[in-house]
């Protein structure tokens, strides 16, 4: 088994703080790869630079997220340039969405993540990950169109899959096979994203089409301590991995929110499980 981190850009210095404490006690994991999120405006996006330089050299093998909302062509190309000249070799190429209202694509940008990937795809020789939903995407007509279009960025040159997160692991092995019938057979590696706060990851959840199983909840209604809590959240996301293994999906991406103890606590417990983790991809 291999894994990845992804990290977001720190807004403020106690942002800062976290994501450096988290980024500097992860890395004892020797991550495949980790990740920086990107935002859909300037000034976020001059901040996830920043945040990739300092993963970049922190020794990290690193891979920008890149959105495509809301700017030309140019610019997007210019920008993942740079990341370039940083020293990125991988992109995790995605549309992003508007930040106000239904999204519209820029009249002289790329449209879908697979227009982005084309263009990308001209002169990047590197890595290229898109974004696939076990859930699927909450503005997608059906699985099946979703699984199509997740297909033409594939076809389109893009090397692997991140999913979005997804507590119904029965879901994501539900998605693999529709991947197979298909024919998608790039690298499917599934997102997983360990429980800091219940009420919170409920929130986000709805907002990006992402379930919440009513057992997930059940298992943490006894409790109210920060230990328990801790430990429900470590054994439903190690609890997911081992089943993913047994069913041979091998790749796990923790979205790790900037916090390290979770996600250090779940490679901490598969590894005393014997699990068969690798430490590189
Ligand atoms: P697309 O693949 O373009 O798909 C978007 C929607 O359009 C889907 O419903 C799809 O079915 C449909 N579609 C796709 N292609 C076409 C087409 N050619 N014609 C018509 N319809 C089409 N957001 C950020 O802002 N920053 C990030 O760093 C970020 N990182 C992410 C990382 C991962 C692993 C994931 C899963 C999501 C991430 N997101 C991020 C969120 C993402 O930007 C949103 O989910 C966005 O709504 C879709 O992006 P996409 O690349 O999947 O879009």
């Amino acid at each position: 088994m291999s894994y990845s981190f992804e990290f977001f850009p720190a807004r403020n210095s106690a942002g800062q703080l976290a994501l450096e404490t988290a980024s500097k006690q992860l890395q004892v994991w020797q991550p495949g790869f980790v990740s920086m999120t990107y935002g859909a405006g300037g000034s976020s996006q001059d901040v996830s630079y920043a945040a990739c330089k300092n993963l970049l050299k922190q020794g990290y093998a690193t891979a920008s997220h890149l959105t495509c909302v809301g700017a030309d062509k140019d610019t997007v190309t210019k920008a993942a340039q740079s990341f370039v000249e940083l020293g990125v070799d991988h992109f995790v190429a995605l549309r992003g969405d508007s930040p106000d209202g239904p999204y519209q694509p820029h009249p002289q940008g790329y449209a879908y993540a697979n227009d982005l990937v084309a263009g990308l795809r001209q002169w990047f020789k590197g890595t290229i990950s898109v974004a696939a939903y076990p859930e699927v995407h909450p503005q997608a007509q059906s699985l099946a169109t979703d699984v199509g279009f997740l297909k033409q960025k594939l076809d389109a040159g893009a090397d692997q899959m991140i999913t979005q997160y997804c507590y119904d692991t029965d879901a994501i092995l539900r998605f693999a096979e529709q991947l197979q019938k298909a024919g998608i057979q790039q690298r499917l590696i599934v997102g997983v994203m360990p429980i800091h706060d219940l009420a919170a990851v409920k929130r986000f959840s709805a907002a990006c089409g992402a379930s919440v199983p009513k057992a997930i909840e059940e298992q943490f209604s006894p409790y109210s301590q920060t230990a328990d809590l801790h430990r429900v959240a470590v054994d439903i996301a190690v609890e997911q991995c081992q089943t993913l293994a047994d069913n041979g999906i091998a790749d796990i991406h923790f979205y790790t929110l900037n916090r390290s103890e979770l996600t250090a606590s779940v490679l901490a417990n598969l590894e005393q499980a014997k699990a068969p983790l690798a430490r590189s991809a």
